[in-house]
């Protein structure tokens, strides 16, 4: 029997993806149809990202995405201001040092969303930057950072923003050419329900033009955006594309068109889950800006990580996720992105963690699912 997977990604994959992997192949790079579904694939997502940017789908997960957004920017010596509030605001930096940039800091509180006033206070004194990353969704800490006023000011200042949108794209609102962002980068695992394996991003021609007038070569051939610059012109394509994967991807993204209300699915299920933890008298990590894709709660004292997690695995077959890094063994991680927004299996998940505590000895002051089901 196949597992109730209710992590922050991959998420599960709706039978029309699931059969859209199956179908026959072409050869992708002699069959013209082929240049032409790419490039279908690339409007639907310019629809749903809100942009007039150049949008494009590479052959690896979301972390290629943001390796690609650095090497193709970030030379050596480059002022890089990593904005960070979590384990992947901060880890945006060591990739930018990789590329040679030299990374300020601006570390802020980890239970929080990034606060507007202290980056604003920041950039008033120091604004030499080519590039500032930041993290639209903190996955590890179950934060969405309200990212649509940092990404204005930095532009003001002409900062070129690289936003790691993985864990909000199609799960929280993302207007990328309003925001002004000129590279969001994500990932098909997370709210879009498609196979791992694949990043999209959309690029602005501001940063195509810096990555196109750079002093030094891009260190990478993979991770080089500017191979991509004539691909549809020049009917030729860097590698062989996934074609199954790609299939995939291009039924999950109709499914997202079809779903009109979608976000605000996300928005309805994620309340619900954090009204049933609080009713319930756990704690949330998240001090505010709460994900409407991830919940993160804190482990009770009297009990272990391992414990729950064991308990829901073997005894109830659904799978949560935990936390790493500094929130290792500190948290639960209950994934409701895409097609785990979903009032059933959020019921089970919480019905099952109901059982899990009161056998663990935790003595809940509500029961999680009849909270939830009663909000929804
Ligand atoms: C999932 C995710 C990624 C991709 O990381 P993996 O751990 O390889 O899945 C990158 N950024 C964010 C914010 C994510 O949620």
């Amino acid at each position: 029997m196949s597992k109730l997977m209710m992590t922050p990604g991959p998420t599960t994959l709706k039978e029309n993806v699931r059969s859209a992997m199956a179908r026959e192949i072409t050869n992708p790079d002699l069959d013209l149809d082929f240049y032409e579904f790419y490039k279908g694939i690339c409007e639907k997502l310019k629809l749903l990202l809100k942009t007039k940017n150049r949008t494009l789908v590479l052959d690896g997960e979301g972390i290629l995405g943001l390796e690609a957004a650095c090497a193709s920017l970030i030379e050596p010596s480059d002022k890089v201001l990593c904005i960070e509030n979590g384990i992947f605001g901060e880890g945006f930096g060591d990739f930018a040092k990789l590329y040679g940039g030299e990374v300020t800091y601006l570390h802020l509180d980890r239970r929080a969303g990034i606060d507007f006033k202290e980056v604003e206070k920041f950039l008033k004194d120091n604004h030499d930057f080519k590039v500032a990353t930041l993290v639209h969704c903190e996955t590890p800490s179950g934060i969405t950072n309200d990212i649509k006023n940092v990404c204005k000011l930095l532009n003001e200042y002409n900062i070129l923003t690289v936003v790691d949108t993985v864990a909000s794209t199609f799960g929280e609102e993302l207007y990328v050419d309003d925001y002004k962002i000129d590279i969001a980068l994500g990932g098909s695992q997370k709210c879009l329900s498609a196979p791992p394996g694949l990043t999209f991003l959309s690029i602005s021609e501001r940063a195509f033009e810096v990555m196109n007038n750079r002093k030094e070569p891009i260190r990478s051939f993979y991770a080089n955006l500017t191979i991509w610059n004539n691909w549809y012109e020049n009917k030729w394509f860097p590698y062989t594309q996934p074609i199954s994967a790609l299939n995939a991807f291009d039924e999950a993204l109709n499914n997202v068109i079809e779903d009109k209300e979608i976000i605000d699915r996300h928005k309805r299920n994620a309340e619900a889950v954090r009204k049933a933890v609080n009713a319930a008298g756990l704690e949330l990590l998240s001090r505010d800006c709460h994900s409407n894709t991830v919940t993160t709660i804190l482990v009770p004292d009297s009990i272990s990580f391992s414990d729950i997690f064991n308990k829901m695995r073997n005894e109830h077959n659904i799978l949560i996720a935990g936390g790493f890094d500094f929130l290792k063994d500190k948290i639960i991680r209950i994934g409701h992105m895409g097609e785990n927004s979903d009032e059933e299996k959020l019921y089970k998940t919480l019905e099952a963690l109901d059982v899990v505590f009161k056998e663990l000895g935790v003595k809940l002051k509500a029961d999680l699912h009849k909270v939830f089901r009663n909000k929804n």
